[in-house]
């Protein structure tokens, strides 16, 4: 993906404004990406249509590319999109002993996340916890919560053979009360599809539980399933949020958004492995990146933004276009290549410049050297910076020793600064909006 984004971004045209066509070539691509990120179609296409809508006749911020602009802006409507309201951790367990209802297909991860959220709530909200099994139909998954309350330390409700789901859930609420637990989680049968027999169920739970909230567990990694699944238990059932779990495999977190688009509901944690500590609270800003699956395009351009000041820029553009880049327009480049984290940090960003950073790291351009060169610049008196055609032989020698260097160094970087004048004079010739203007964009 990163690589074809990349070649919209060359084909992007660079000008003030994003253009319907900039725009639309862009979002192609994005909508291709939420697709293979597992986003379901419908949503994948009323999200393009939003963002366009948004991107089209954007202002373009001269430090960065349009392309990159329009990345910019995806990213930051993903994030709009998944993120809910409030904070995805605050559950609301006041009034205890509070019951959670867990829900979800079997083998989603219900059993394992219930225990892991006892847990985070044993450790981190000091609260006390009862974990009870309504796994009827499967005796070894209440001995699997059994084990697992053992192993973190949290009280389960005995098991008494032949009861049903809605008996359990009553002793729950009972002991729970009796025992002066803050919270009570009833850790519910799931089966493989969805049908009848499931919803009877939960749904009778539900309604003698009536509990503070209804988390649905989904698997991360079922993509559009996952989708189906949310909004079936959403409409029958009610919840109140969900956990995606499998979040370490290699699922590109496409289902987040479907889910937060098709059910409203915020995604509260994800699971992130089977220990019992692999839990996390949903970062909403993660999973963007993932579904866009582009690197640090974003931290790129955010970066740009901060480091570069346009003003600075433009002026600076003006003199190149006059053919004018002397030993001060140098410094001043290389100090803003330090800035922004250096050469390779910024080409390591850039999709498909991996490969280069490492080549400019070999050819000594990296910080170090960077460094070192503004060193020898800043050794040489104001007029020679003015005017680098003054550096005979004798001011070379000085200035090579006032900044702890061989001439040599300098003759290199006096070519470079050659080179960089008459690169600048040729774009100048161009005209106004030519090659450099597009350059500095
Ligand atoms: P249930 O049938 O919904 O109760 O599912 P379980 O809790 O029994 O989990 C089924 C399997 O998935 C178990 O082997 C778990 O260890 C595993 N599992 C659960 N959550 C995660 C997760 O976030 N990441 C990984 N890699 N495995 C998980
Ligand atoms: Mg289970």
């Amino acid at each position: 993906l990163s690589d074809r984004l990349g070649g919209v971004f060359d084909r992007l045209t660079k000008q003030g404004a994003l253009s319907e066509e900039d725009v639309a070539a862009a979002m192609r691509e994005v909508r291709v990406a939420l697709l293979e990120a597992d986003v379901s179609l419908p949503v994948a296409r009323s999200f393009v249509k939003s963002v366009t809508q948004k991107a089209t006749g954007a202002a373009v911020t001269k430090s960065i590319t349009p392309g990159q602009q329009v990345v910019k802006i995806v990213h930051d409507e993903l994030i709009k999109v998944l993120q809910g309201e409030g904070e995805p951790d605050q559950l609301r367990i006041d009034n205890p002993p509070a019951p959670i209802l867990m829900v979800g297909l079997q083998g989603s991860g219900k059993t394992t996340t219930t225990a892991k959220l006892a847990k985070r709530l044993k450790d981190r909200e000091k609260k006390r916890v009862l974990l009870a099994s309504l796994d009827t139909n499967r005796p070894a998954a209440m001995e699997q919560l059994a084990i697992l309350g053992q192993q973190i330390g949290v009280d389960t409700l005995p098991i008494i053979p032949g009861e049903n789901a809605v008996q359990i859930a009553k002793r729950a609420r009972q002991q729970a009360t009796l025992g002066g637990y803050d919270v009570y989680m009833l850790d519910t049968a799931g089966r493989l599809h969805i049908d009848e027999v499931l919803m009877d169920e939960v749904q009778a739970v539900r309604d003698v539980a009536n509990p503070r909230e209804t988390l649905l567990v989904v698997d991360g990694l079922t993509g559009q399933d996952a989708v189906n699944v949310a909004s079936e238990f959403d409409g029958k059932v009610g919840i109140t949020g969900v956990v995606l779990t499998r979040m370490d495999g290699d699922g590109r977190g496409g289902a987040a958004l479907s889910m937060r688009a098709v059910t409203g509901k915020p995604i509260r944690f994800v699971g992130l492995g089977e220990k019992m500590d692999a839990l996390e609270v949903f970062d909403a800003q993660r999973v963007a990146g993932r579904i866009l699956g582009m690197g640090d395009i974003v931290a790129l351009v955010e970066k740009a933004q901060e480091v570069l000041e346009v003003e600075q820029a433009e002026r600076m553009m003006k003199r190149f276009q006059k053919g004018m880049f002397n030993m001060n327009d140098l410094r001043s480049q290389l100090e803003q290549m330090l800035k922004m984290g250096g050469m390779q940090s910024i080409m390591g960003m850039m999709p498909g410049m991996g490969k280069m950073a490492k080549q400019a790291e070999a050819a000594g351009f990296d910080d170090r050297a960077i460094k070192r060169q503004i060193a020898l610049i800043n050794s040489m008196t104001r007029k020679e910076r003015a005017n680098p055609d003054l550096l005979q032989a004798s001011r070379k020698k000085r200035i090579a020793a006032g900044a702890g260097m061989e001439v040599s160094e300098l003759n290199k970087l006096l070519k470079m600064q050659k080179q960089m004048a008459d690169t600048m004079k040729k774009l100048g010739k161009m005209g106004k909006g030519g090659l450099l203007k597009q350059a500095m964009r």
